[in-house]
């Protein structure tokens, strides 16, 4: 038995996931998953979510990239403070076991500035569908 909290919507049902460890197909509440039994959930959404969290969990990525051609203010002999990386997101959540290679990607992406918000960073990331974009408008 696996207790879950849902994070599809701002109720946040307490779902109770059993049946993780037998083979045969189970029922609940009208949602049906192989082997799953899931109960707290008052949409289908919510049996969803924990059918994908305890089968294959995804998670949606932020981390940040270098910006291309920048050097700190203190090598460049500068007072002002100009960021040398820039905040990005995954527009969709990846598989968990794939994200510490789409972390060391996106870690060695150089971003060339001026980029705004929502500029897609990385594109189809290794043909998985996987978008990752910028959160920051840098100039
Ligand atoms: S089960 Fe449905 S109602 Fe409950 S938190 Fe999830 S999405 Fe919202």
């Amino acid at each position: 038995m696996r207790n879950l909290t849902c994070i599809v919507c701002p109720i946040g049902c307490a779902l109770v996931v059993e049946g993780e460890e037998q083979g045969a197909s189970t029922t609940a509440g009208g949602d049906s998953f192989p082997a799953l039994t899931i109960t707290g959930n008052r949409c289908s959404r919510g049996a969803v979510y924990a059918q994908e969290e305890v089968r294959a969990p995804k998670r949606v990525v932020t981390a940040t990239c270098p910006i291309a051609g920048r050097v700190s203010a203190y090598e460049a002999g500068r007072s002002l403070y100009a960021p040398r990386r820039i905040p990005v997101k995954t527009l969709s959540p990846c598989p968990r076991e794939k994200i510490p290679a789409l972390l060391a990607d996106i870690y060695k992406t150089k971003v060339s500035v001026p980029v705004k918000a929502g500029d897609t960073v990385i594109a189809n990331w290794n043909g998985e569908g996987i978008n990752v974009i910028a959160v920051r408008t840098v100039s």
